[in-house]
C-alpha cells in the first residue's frame, strides 16, 4: 500500500493525513490498518518511531466517525492504556491531530496531577480516553470512571507497562470492560509472558510485526567508549565540544545520576536539564519544551522518563550508563534516527558494565565499534593506540534483524588491550568521524 487512499478511511481522516504531511503509510500502518478496519484483534510488534500510533488511531477514528454515538457519560468508547504520562499525552495529541475538526472528545488521565480536571472530563463523557493504568484504577475505585461502553481497548508498549508493574491494574481494568470489544496490543518485544497476556486478552488476533523491530537502529551509528566510571563526566563534557552534538539525550540509570549529570553539563557551559520520575509534571513539560525549542542542548533522562518521548531531530543519544536490561538500549537509541533521519548513539562503558554491553550486542546482533579511553591521560594523540583501537573494532553489521537468532554473528568485538594505551585522547569530533569512517 503506497498511499493512504486504498484503506477506505473516512474523508476527514484523509484530509487530516494530508494536512499532517503523511504521504505514505509506514510498514506497520500498511500491515495493521486493513485487518483493523475489518474489526480484527491485533498484536503489533513495533516500537515507538515506527508510526504505530497512527496505525491504531486511524482505524479507530474511522469507526468513531462512521458510527457516531453520544460519548458515554463517565466513560469512553475507546480506551488506550500507556505506560507513561508523556506517551499518553502524545497518543492523545495524535488522536486530536488525526481527527482535527471532527469535534471528538479526547482526554488523558495520568498520575502526578490533581484529579479534578480528569474527573470533570470523564463525567462529561469521552470518545477517546488515554490513561496510565494506576490513575485510571484510582478513578475506577472512586466510582468516577465506568468502562462498560468501551468498544476498543488499546494496550500500548505492553513490555514497558509490565516492567513498571502494571499487570495487576491492567487485569483489573480489563475486568471492567465489555466482553465484546476490539483489542489492539502493541509491544516492542514479545517474550513469553507478554505473548501469554496477549493470548489471554485477545480474540483470534492477527499478528503484525515490523521486524527488524528496531528499524531506527539500522540508521543509527553506534559507538562505545571504554572508560573508567570516574572519568565519564569529563568525557561527556568533552563530547559536547563537538558542534555536531546539537540535540542530545543523555541516559542515566538513576534519577540522582540524571540530576548530577545535568548539573555537571550546566557547570561546563552546556545547557542541560534532567527529567525523571521525581520531577513534577510542570517541570517535565518545561524541560521537554526547552529541549524541543533548542534552548537546552542536552536532556538528561532515565529510561522511564524518556520512554515514548517524541522529539524530532535528536542528533545523538549518549548512554552515560548502559541500561540494566538490553532491550532498553533499543528503546534509547530509538530516540534518535526518527522519521527517516540518521542518528548517533555513543555509549560510555566502564569495567562493571562489560556484561551489559555483551547482552546488548547479543540482542542487537551488532558488533559495536569501540574506542578505548581507559587510562587516557592527556590530549596528545597516540596513533599507535588509535590504530589498535580501529583494527580491533570491527564494523557493526547493520541491516540485520534484531530478532533473527539463526543469523551467524561476526567475530567478537575486541577492545584494544588494557596495557596498550599511552595517553590517547580521542577528540569528540574525531570519535564521530572515526566511527563513520569504519562503516
Ligand atoms: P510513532 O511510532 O507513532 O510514535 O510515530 C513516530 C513519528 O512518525 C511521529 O512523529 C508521527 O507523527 C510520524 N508519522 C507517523 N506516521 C507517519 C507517516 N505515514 N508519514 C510520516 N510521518 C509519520
Amino acid at each position: 500500500m503506497d498511499s493512504f487512499h486504498g484503506f477506505g478511511l473516512a474523508a476527514p481522516l484523509n484530509a487530516a493525513l494530508a494536512k499532517l504531511g503523511y504521504a505514505r503509510p509506514t510498514p506497520i500502518q500498511a500491515q495493521a490498518i486493513p485487518p483493523l478496519m475489518k474489526g480484527r484483534d491485533l498484536v503489533g510488534i513495533a516500537q515507538t518511531g515506527t508510526g504505530k500510533t497512527a496505525a491504531f488511531a486511524l482505524p479507530i477514528l474511522h469507526r468513531l466517525v462512521t458510527d457516531r454515538r453520544p460519548a458515554p457519560r463517565s466513560g469512553a468508547r475507546v480506551l488506550v492504556l500507556s505506560p507513561t504520562r508523556e506517551l499518553a499525552s502524545q497518543i492523545a495529541q495524535s488522536f486530536r491531530d488525526l481527527s482535527d475538526g471532527l469535534g471528538l472528545k479526547i482526554a488523558v488521565v495520568f498520575g502526578g496531577v490533581p484529579h479534578g480536571a480528569q474527573i470533570r472530563a470523564l463525567q462529561a463523557g469521552l470518545d477517546v480516553l488515554v490513561a496510565t493504568p494506576g490513575r485510571l484504577l484510582d478513578h475506577l475505585d472512586a466510582g468516577v470512571a465506568r468502562l462498560g461502553a468501551v468498544e476498543f481497548l488499546v494496550l500500548d508498549e505492553v513490555d514497558q507497562m509490565l516492567d513498571l508493574g502494571f499487570i495487576k491494574p491492567i487485569r483489573r481494568i480489563v475486568r471492567e470492560l465489555p466482553k465484546r470489544r476490539q483489542n489492539l496490543f502493541f509491544s516492542a518485544t514479545m517474550p513469553t509472558d507478554i505473548r501469554a497476556l496477549a493470548g489471554e486478552l485477545l480474540h483470534d488476533p492477527i499478528e503484525v510485526s515490523v521486524t527488524p523491530a528496531a528499524k531506527p537502529a539500522d540508521r543509527v551509528e553506534h559507538s562505545v567508549v571504554l572508560i573508567e566510571a570516574a572519568k565519564k563526566r569529563d568525557l561527556l563534557v568533552e563530547l559536547f565540544n563537538d558542534s555536531e552534538l546539537t540535540r542530545v539525550i543523555v541516559f542515566t540509570r538513576t534519577k540522582h545520576g540524571a540530576d548530577r549529570v545535568a548539573r555537571a553539563l550546566d557547570e561546563a557551559g552546556v545547557n542541560a536539564s534532567a527529567i525523571h520520575g521525581n520531577k513534577s509534571q510542570g517541570q517535565r513539560e518545561r524541560a521537554l519544551a526547552a529541549f524541543r525549542g533548542g534552548e537546552t542542548r542536552a536532556l538528561v533522562a532515565t529510561d522511564i522518563a524518556a520512554r515514548g518521548i517524541d522529539i524530532d531531530g535528536v542528533s545523538h543519544v549518549v548512554n552515560f550508563e548502559l541500561p540494566e536490561v538490553a532491550e532498553a538500549y533499543v528503546h534509547r537509541i530509538g530516540r534518535t534516527a526518527r522519521a527517516g533521519n540518521a542518528g548517533q548513539a555513543i555509549s560510555l562503558c566502564d569495567h562493571e558494565e562489560r556484561d551489559l554491553l555483551r547482552a546488548i550486542e547479543r540482542l542487537t546482533r551488532l558488533n559495536l565499534p569501540k574506542t578505548d579511553r581507559r587510562g587516557a591521560a592527556g590530549p596528545r594523540p597516540a596513533p599507535l593506540v588509535r590504530k589498535a583501537a580501529s583494527a580491533a573494532a570491527p564494523a557493526p553489521q547493520p541491516k540485520r534483524s534484531f530478532h533473527a537468532p539463526h543469523q551467524a554473528r561476526g567475530g567478537r568485538p575486541v577492545a584494544s588491550e588494557p596495557g596498550h594505551r599511552p595517553g590517547f585522547r580521542t577528540g569528540p569530533a574525531r570519535l564521530g568521524r572515526e566511527v563513520k569512517g569504519r562503516r
